[in-house]
Parts: C-alpha cells; structure tokens; sequence
C-alpha cells in the first residue's frame, strides 16, 4: 500500500432495507432468485459508493451478498447438513442451533469469486475480501463425521485455500481470515490453530489478514465482555504464535475495548488493522476520538505498517450511523497522516 494509514473495514455494512430487514444480524433476505442475485449486486454497488464516498481506502464488498459470515460460505460446501440440527455451544458464550457434519468436506465450486470479480470491474482500488477462518467455522457446527476439530478445521483450510488461490486470481488485494474463536481457544490455537490458518494461506501472493475481535455488539458479545474485567489480554495468548506466522497482517479491535495497546508489541514487524471504531454503539465517533486511538497504536507499530480499520464489521447498525462512522475513520486517519508527514 503506497498511501500512509491506508482506511478499510473489519468487514460487513449494513443492508438496504429492501434486501434484508435493517439493524439485524443474519437478517434473511426480502427476496429470492434472479430478483435477489440482481438485488444482491445493486446492494454491493451501494456498499463501495458509500466506501468510496466516505474516502475509504481499501475496499470492500460490505458482505452484501452473504447473510451470515460464516454458514453462507459453509452452505456452498459438500458434507455438511443443514436439516440436521444440534445445539452446541458457540465460543463458549451461548447455544445455538447449528447444522451438522454428515460426510467429508468439500467445495465443488467456487463461493464469492463471481461477486469478487464483480466488484474488482467496479474500482480501482484495492480490494480486501473476507472468508472465515478455519477454527470459527469448526466452531459453528456439530461434527458427525471427522469428530475431531483438528481435522475438521484442516480440510476447511483446504477449501478456504482453494477459495483463497481463486479470490487472489480474480483480483482481490487482501484476503482476510474471520478468527474471533483466536480470542477464545487458547490451546487450540496454539496447537493447530494458527498452522491451519497458514493451510489456507499456502501459494497466496497477495497480501493475508487475520481479524481477531470481541464480535459484534449483540447481547451475547457484549455480557460476555462484562466478565472479562478492566484489561482484555486475550490477544496475548495468540499473538506470539501470529508474530511467527507466516500471516502479513493482524486485524484487531481498539475503540472504546478494554484491550491494553501494549499487546500490539507482541506483534512487531506485522502490519496492523487497528480497529479505531466502536461497532457496539450508535454514538458516532469524532475524527479527534480516531485519532487519538492511532496515536496510541502508533507507539507499538510502525507507521507504515498502521492501517486504520473498524473494530468489527458494522452489519447490525443503521446505514446513516455506518456511513457517519466511516466517515470519521477517514478524517481521524486524515489528521494522523498530517502528522506524519
Ligand atoms: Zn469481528
């Protein structure tokens, strides 16, 4: 990235309210077939103007054509049941029912290349795409067949890397991996975690993230955040692990979190995606706010190796309070930038 404290997202932005209802996560959609496919591509079209409006520099397609970060992708695979339901326990945080894992994995055809190349026709700019990781799709299912999460996250890293080789090949800059459970599995990570992310990333040229976060501002994130105490240190369990990785960047949240900026030392020579805006609540954040959060960051990374981003994706909020948000990341990088130079 030639430009000083290149701005992108975490990740989702809020749907139009004609394609799915407003303010809700994993909304279904309002319409279906060629009506929703067509509607799907207007919707991203709207997400990179408000990107690019906002003065965004990376971009992305908001996740527009995707109802859930994690199951859209898995609904395209082989070997996975959606009929078939058991209640599990996500992140250790609150039960869900989720599909199951009846035979081997695989991935017949390709997921978000389509949408990928349609939004590469639409800018010139770079383009950051995000897949879930490994671990966290593992951990969105109840697995019938492998029954070990091991080897299940493995050949997820498989497909992901299939995926990955051909997102790459359809012109995206920056491919991100979604691994909230890197904040929760500590062992895991360690063990085989952060070795199947690297699967994924095998023979990629472009540029690799890895967004690690507290979740979304739902109820269950946020009681969950209740009991963590006055410093998140979460990070540092994963973070020595990452640093040896073979990852480029590490995407992580800041704004209005109770995690101490030092942590981000445990990952120098990384470039860093720091999460200078709050998707956990409506109040907007002033340019001075953004600012203020990157120069703290600024003590532990490089300034060329500093991208300011959102904490999380911003899906669940109003698209008048998304856009303001962007908006104020731009600015607030605007005037670190300033200073910089
Ligand atoms: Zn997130």
């Amino acid at each position: 990235m030639k430009i000083l404290l290149p701005t992108s997202t975490a990740g989702s932005l809020p749907k139009p309210t004609w394609l799915a209802e407003p303010e809700k996560l994993w909304s279904p959609w309002k319409l279906e077939g060629d009506a929703l496919l067509e509607a799907k591509q207007d919707a991203l079209l709207i997400s990179l103007q408000d990107q690019l409006h906002a003065g965004i520099d990376i971009v992305s397609d908001g996740e527009q054509t995707r109802q859930h970060f994690v199951t859209t992708f898995i609904e395209h695979l082989n070997g996975v049941d959606f009929e078939k339901r058991e209640t599990v326990r996500i992140r250790n945080r609150y039960d869900a029912s989720v599909p199951t894992v009846v035979s081997a994995v695989e991935r017949q055809k390709p997921v978000f290349v389509e949408d990928a190349k349609f939004l590469r026709k639409h800018t010139d700019k770079p383009i950051k795409w995000a897949l879930p990781g490994p671990m966290t799709m593992i951990d969105t299912l109840y697995d019938a067949h492998y029954k070990s999460r091991e080897k299940l996250a493995w050949e997820f890293a498989k497909i992901l890397n299939q995926e990955a080789l051909e997102l790459e090949a359809a012109g995206v800059d920056i491919i991100q991996f979604d691994e909230p459970a890197f904040n929760v599995f500590f062992d895991e990570v360690n063990d085989w975690g952060v070795a199947a992310l690297e699967r994924a990333i095998e023979g990629l040229k472009c540029e690799t993230a890895v967004h690690i976060c507290y979740g979304y501002g739902i109820k269950a994130n946020t009681d969950w955040k209740k009991t963590l105490g006055s410093e998140w240190r979460q990070y540092e369990e994963a973070f020595p692990k990452l640093q040896k990785s073979n990852i480029d960047i590490v995407s992580l949240e800041c704004q209005n979190s109770h995690v101490p900026m030092d942590l981000i030392e445990l990952i120098r020579g990384k470039k860093v995606m720091v999460g200078a805006i709050d998707v956990a609540t409506n109040a907007i954040e002033t340019a001075d706010e953004v600012a203020a959060t990157l120069r703290k960051a600024l003590q532990f990374v490089d300034a060329d190796k500093l991208y300011p981003s959102t904490n999380c994706g911003m899906a669940p909020l109003s698209r008048q309070v998304a856009r303001g948000k962007l908006k104020a990341l731009s600015a607030g990088a605007a005037i670190v930038r300033q200073e910089l130079i």
